[in-house]
């Protein structure tokens, strides 16, 4: 069901119009003053959309599924997962911490970031 944002050549407003089927994309009219001058705008919020939906797919549990956060190489596979989808350069820190994770090692400042660490107490 495609949802486009129009700009209305008349009163110069925005509408974002819902359409029920791809035949019905045609003659939109202001959801504003009722003209049927409009403009189609470039999707600029599809883009933001999807960009939004990478962000959520990497916060979504089920990335973190298969995730063993007591075993360091689990956590920089996911790591290095996680920095390929950032498609960014995560700097010399990241990897250091990556490098070390696979080898085995959990690195210290993992646990410093805010008393989450009544693991002892849980029996
Ligand atoms: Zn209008």
């Amino acid at each position: 069901m495609p949802i486009y944002e129009y700009t209305c050549i008349k009163c110069k407003r925005r509408s974002s119009i819902f359409f029920r089927s791809y035949s019905e994309v045609a003659d939109p009219a202001c959801s504003h003053c009722g003209s049927q001058e409009m403009r189609r705008l470039v999707s600029r919020f599809a883009v933001a959309k999807s960009e939004e939906a990478r962000l959520d797919d990497m916060s979504d549990p089920s990335q973190l599924a298969g995730v063993d956060e007591n075993d360091p190489r689990s956590i920089a596979r996911w790591a290095r997962r996680m920095g390929q989808e950032m498609g960014e350069e995560m700097g010399p820190d990241f990897d250091e911490m990556v490098d070390r994770m696979e080898a085995g090692e959990m690195p210290d400042d993992m646990d410093g970031g805010g008393g989450d660490d009544g693991d002892d107490d849980l029996d």
